[in-house]
Parts: structure tokens; sequence; C-alpha cells
């Protein structure tokens, strides 16, 4: 037997265990060690049995003297009664229908860990877990720090235990894919020590040692692979666009208002990227309304007066339709040709073309500046020259479509590339999950705003609220009012459309009152999102579909019904759409909910503005798996415990840096380069 060996070919696991394994993904004896404990139940000391004490659970080592088993026909039980007896005393054992107990212990040296309990006769043992004492084999279930597995349905901590424990000599024929000088320098155990101590550990101590050596590994190989992600990239041709730098300054004057200090740093940052020969990838990050779009529009100006093509992808045709209105009136008098593309429109500027002329009029460079949704990476779409891509409000954009951008660039060379994004990720995470792009952080948000007045509404304040609503419309103001369904059986959960009916007829009959959702027909949404904007509609019931991006300046009431129902990056996300000009805003957050967590994040948002702290919030709270949908990311379990530790994540990422400036092919260090190679192909199966 060795490390390749199947499961179903280890002796003591058969073909029904084997079928369990399979389920966790366990199919060699090499997976099952890499299979951690999640914890230890500490049975390492040893009572004696004159020092036993009512109630008290106790780990016992000594010999069965006498065992019986006898029927109890009145509770259907048999109850198995035995007598053990250590150097300081004996004790009565009792256990309830385990009968084949009492054949194989008679006269053994044994552990036995259970509780003390009183009974009339005294006090006995009760229900003890129970294994025999071989002379020079430690135990395994009890007597030391037992492990403890995630269980599943039919595979126990015992049974894994004792398999695990079986094979565990085959483990010496692990190859330590850490590099020693990277071991040593960060005092971390070997493969085999370390396995060997999560599995058995002499000690908590050591447990945690051999705990922190995986989680270092598993960090380090993610920035390994970003790293050597980042060299990769930038080793192929891009186009340089040189700075126009009277073209900007004429484009920052043409504005109604003073760029930020970091608006104007990343500008910078990404103009100077341009000019280089080889592809930028860089995140944006910027809280809500920090004014992510002018910083992009530089770059996107700039490019095209460079004679070259730029692309931008929204996530929803909502927003690709906003975007292309806030561009046409960016850029006008800057004569640049933008086309919108999207599954119910195309046009250029300001006029409606057949998509087949639009995609004919890219291919010969005719237009700029294309906006649109995924639907602009597709074959059909080939561009002349496309230098740069902007994607907007969405941080997963994988390896495979940017070669899928290369293919359509027209020029078979890899764009320009920046991601827009207002989810506000902590540094640790920016560092693993996007650790293979610079980032540009937008750190303040302009100075005209208003902090947007939050506070949660119980229902006897409603229709106060409403009267309030009321006078902000009066005032020429809009309202957002959101939704956490669309309809619903429950009568519990507001629905948008029970919420429009309700609004539109007996609430605000004076007003008009429109009504969004993800259900509508195509075209239906944006020229609902267009009448709001034009103030045709006043007040807004939505569900969370207007959750990213929308910006409209006189929206200034922001009401979430059943905000206990949504996240609180979600929150914040729609708190986002209203607070975007000089008037000041109110968030509005209705609840019944008596439930405790759901309040902590109510009052979180209430008291924080700051959409990078009720990250870190939210990161405590839940944990990365939920908000990020790094659940979906198959990261290893140790890398994911791990996001949150930034010294841990800033040394692996330093590591990784020192290694790849030494050997950046890893030619040294093949079984690194192996366990990336295997890395990335789990990556991008997804
Ligand atoms: P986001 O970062 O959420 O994408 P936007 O780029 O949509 O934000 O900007 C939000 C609003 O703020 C827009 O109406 C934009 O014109 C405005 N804006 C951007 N920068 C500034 C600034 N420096 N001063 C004032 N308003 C600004
Ligand atoms: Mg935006």
């Amino acid at each position: 037997m060795d490390l390749n060996t199947p499961i179903e070919a280890v002796p003591r696991i058969g073909p029904s265990y084997a079928q369990k394994l399979k389920k966790l993904g366990l199919k060699t004896v090499q997976d099952l060690f890499f299979y951690f404990p999640r914890r230890y139940e500490d049975l390492s000391h040893i009572t004696k049995v004159n020092q036993v004490q009512e109630k008290q659970k106790v780990c016992l080592k000594g010999k069965i003297l006498e065992i019986n088993n006898q029927p109890i026909f009145r509770r259907h039980l048999t109850l198995t009664e035995a007598l053990f007896q250590d150097e300081t005393g004996s004790l009565k054992v009792i256990w309830f229908n385990q009968p084949y107990l009492a054949e194989g212990l008679l006269n053994q040296e044994v552990y036995l860990a259970g509780r003390i309990k009183q009974g009339k006769e005294g006090i006995y043992l009760s229900g003890p877990v129970q294994e025999k004492v071989k002379d020079g084999f430690p135990p395994t279930h009890l007597a030391r720090l037992v492990p403890i597995y995630p269980e599943t349905k039919g595979l126990t901590s015992r049974w894994l235990r004792y398999v695990i424990n079986s094979l565990l000599p085959i483990r010496k024929q692990l190859k330590d894919t850490l590099p020693p000088e990277i071991r040593k320098k960060h005092k971390l155990s070997s493969l085999s020590l370390a396995i060997d101590a999560i599995h058995f550990p002499q000690s908590l101590a050591k447990a945690e040692k051999a705990r922190a050596r995986f989680s270092f590994e598993e960090l380090f190989l993610l920035q390994l692979q970003a790293l050597r992600l980042k060299m990769k990239n930038a080793s192929q041709p891009a186009s340089a666009i040189p700075i126009d730098i009277p073209l900007v300054q004429k484009f920052v004057q043409s504005l109604d208002f003073q760029l930020t200090p970091s608006q104007k740093k990343a500008s910078w940052q990404i103009l100077k990227d341009l000019t280089e020969s080889r592809p930028m990838s860089r995140l944006l990050e910027g809280d809500v309304a920090s004014g992510k779009t002018v910083v992009a529009a530089m770059a996107i100006l700039n490019t095209t007066k460079a004679k070259h093509q730029v692309a931008l992808m929204a996530p929803t045709s909502v927003l690709a339709h906003q975007h292309f209105q806030t561009f046409s009136k960016l850029f006008k008098g800057f004569r640049v040709r933008i086309g919108l593309l999207t599954n119910e429109a195309s046009r250029l500027n300001s006029r409606n073309i057949s998509p087949e002329e639009l995609l004919e009029k890219l291919k010969e460079g005719k237009i700029d500046f294309l906006i649109g949704t995924h639907s602009l990476i597709q074959d059909r779409v080939q561009f002349k020259n496309l230098a740069l891509v902007v994607i907007d409000e969405q941080h997963r954009f994988g390896v495979r479509q940017r070669a899928k951008l290369r293919k359509i660039s027209g020029q078979n060379i890899v764009p320009h590339f920046l991601v827009a994004t207002a989810t506000p990720i902590p540094r640790t995470l920016a560092l693993t999950l996007y650790g293979d792009l610079d980032i540009s952080l937008l750190t303040e948000i302009p100075a005209n705003r208003w902090p947007i007045k939050t506070k949660i509404i119980d229902p006897g304040q409603r229709s106060a609220t409403y009267q309030f609503i009321r006078k902000e419309i009066k005032a020429g103001h809009r309202a957002f009012v959101v939704c956490p369904r669309i309809e619903s059986e429950d009568e519990e959960v507001k629905t948008a459309k029970a919420e429009y009916k309700k609004l539109s007829q007996d609430i605000f009959p004076e007003f008009k009152v429109g009504l969004l959702h993800g259900r509508l027909k195509a075209g239906e949404k944006e020229k609902t999102i267009r009448s709001f904007q034009a103030n045709r509609i006043n007040i807004l019931v939505s569900t969370s579909v207007i959750e990213v991006g929308i910006d409209i300046a006189q929206a200034t009431v922001m009401m979430i019904e059943g905000a206990e129902r949504f996240g609180l990056a979600q929150l914040h996300q729609l708190r986002g759409r209203v607070g975007r000009s000089q008037y000041q805003s109110y968030c509005f957050l209705l609840t019944d909910s008596s439930s405790v967590t759901a309040n902590r994040r109510l009052k979180a948002l209430v008291k924080c503005q700051d959409g990078f702290e009720l990250a870190e919030k939210d990161l405590k709270l839940r944990g990365p798996g939920d908000i990020y949908g790094t659940s979906q990311w198959g990261l290893p379990d140790l890398a994911m415990a791990n996001l949150g530790n930034l010294p841990l994540i800033e040394k692996t990422r330093q590591a990784a840096k020192d290694l790849l400036n030494k050997d950046p092919n890893l030619v040294d260090f093949p079984l690194l380069k192996q366990k990336l190679k295997h890395l990335q192909q789990k990556a991008y199966l997804e």
C-alpha cells in the first residue's frame, strides 16, 4: 500500500465505507491524511478510582474483573454491569444495549471514559467509551488528545481515527512541498511530523503548530499562484497608450466638480499603467458613490483619443444603459463614438442602429467605445484594436474570460484591464483572492456629501415615515422603497408587488409610483429607471435589483422593508443609492424582527457609513464564505479560515515573492510547480 492506493483497496475500509469517503472527496490514502480533525477532546488525564467524584467526566485505566448481561424486560433493554479495578480501588460500570461488550472485555486491561453518576448503591461509571490496552502501543480513542473529525452520516470519528491511525506509517512517503529554507525561516514543522501531530497530537500546542504549518502552506500556494499569474500577465505585450496631458486637463475642467485627492491619484496610477507595453491589471476599489466612473472615464477618453478602442462591461443591462447615458454626457464635446450593445438595444451615440451594423462598425474601428453587459465577450463581437477593458461592479473575471478578450481584441494582444468595484474588499481578501491585481483605492467620498441619516423604524412609526417621504417628494426629491421579494406566499414578507399596489393606491395617490423587479420584460426595466431619473416616477418600489451602480442624484430616501432579511454589505449597497449629491439623504430600515443578530447588523449600519469598516464587521459576523461568495472559490479549508489573518497573509506573500525572485520558473521546486498546476486546474474548472 502507498499514498496513491485507492481507498477501496485498503483492507479495513470496504465498499460501503469507500462510498461514504468518496462523497467527501476522499479517494486515496493520501487524501485521508489531509482530512483534518476539527477539534480535539482532551482525555489525556487518567483519574484514579479513589479520586473520582459524582458528575465528573473521567478517563480511567484498569482491569475488568467481572462483566454480566441482564435483560430488563419491562423496558426492552439489556443492562451490562461490570466491575472495574485499578490499583486504588474498584468501581461499578454500567452500559445499556451493548451486550456484545461482555464477551470481549472480561479480564481485559482497558481504558474507560465516561461520566460518574450516583446510583442507589453508590457511584458508578455510566455508559463509558472503552478501548483495550495494547502493550507497546499508545491508545487511539482514549487517554490522549482525541481527534474529532467533521462527521457525516455513517462515518464516525471513532472509525476515522481507527483507519487513519492504522495507515499513518505510510505518511512517511509524503514529499514535503514546502522548501526547507522556508520551513526553517518560519519555524514550520515538516510535513510528516505535521500530519502525525494534526491527527494524534501529544499536546494542543503541537496540534496548533501542525495547523499553523498547513495554514501557511495553503496561503503560500495561493500567493505563489497569484504572483505567477501576475508575472505571466506582465510578460505579454499590450498597446502602450501615451498620456495626452492637455486632453486630460480639458476633461477635468469640463466637470462641474473638483476631483478628490484619491480620484486624482487613482487616475494618475491608471494613466501611467497604460503607457506601459504590458497589460495593466488593476482593481479600482472605492466605497459606494466615491466616484469611480470619472476615474475610469479619464483612462477611457485618453485611450480612444490615442486611436484605440475601449470596452466597458456592466453586470446588468440597466447599469449598461445608465453608463451609456453618463458617458455620453461626460464625453460631450470630445467627439467619442460610443456604442451600446445589450440584449434589448443597440445604439451609436444618439441613434438606434441594428446590432449587425454596430458590430460591423466596431470591426472597422468606427466605434471608439463600446458599452454592454457580459454579452460583449462572444465570438461575433470583434474589435479592430481593443486596448482597454473596464469591468464595472463585477469582481470575478477569470483567466478564461481574459483569454477570450485577447481573441476578440482584433490584434491578438491582451488589453489593459481595469475592474471597478464598490464591494469593499478587506485588505486580506484583496491580497489573496485578487492577489494578481494592483489596487487603486478611493479613500474619500466627494466633499459635497452629507452623511446619510440612517434609522431603524419599528411598525409604530410607519405612517410618520410615509409623511416624511411625502415632504421629500414635494421638495422635488425621489424615494426608493426596496422589498425583499417580488411576490410571496408568506404573508409576513413584504413584496414589491403588494407594496406597489398599496403605495400607489392608498398611501400616495397624489404621486407617481413605479415598480421595478427582475422579472420585468426586456426594455421595461430601463424605461422604468429612465422615468425615475426624469422624475416621471417619484417613488420607485423595487427589489434588490437596484443594488449596484444606479446613480440618481435627486434620490434622497431609501426605505428598506424587511431590512433584517438583507446582509450587511447588501444594505450598505442599497443605502448607497441615495446620498449621491449635495442633498441630505435618509435611509429607513423597517423591521419587526426581534432577532439579535439581525438587529446587531442594522445597528452597525446606523452607526457606520464606511463600507470598509462595515465589510470588516461583516467578515467577523459571518465569515468570508457568505459575503464574497468565497465558498464558491474552492479554497482549501485552512486558507478559508485564515482569510482574515492579515499578518499571516503578508508573511506568505513575502515568502512567495522571495522565492519567485530567486527562481521565477520554480525550476528547483518541481513539487511546488506540480502542486500549483493541480490547484490551477481545480480553480479553472468552475
Ligand atoms: P461609484 O463610485 O459608486 O461608481 P459614481 O462614479 O457613480 O460612484 O459617482 C457618484 C456620483 O458622484 C456621480 O453623480 C458623480 O458625478 C459624482 N461625483 C463623482 N466624483 C465627484 C466629486 N469629486 N465631487 C462631486 N461629485 C462627484
Ligand atoms: Mg459605479
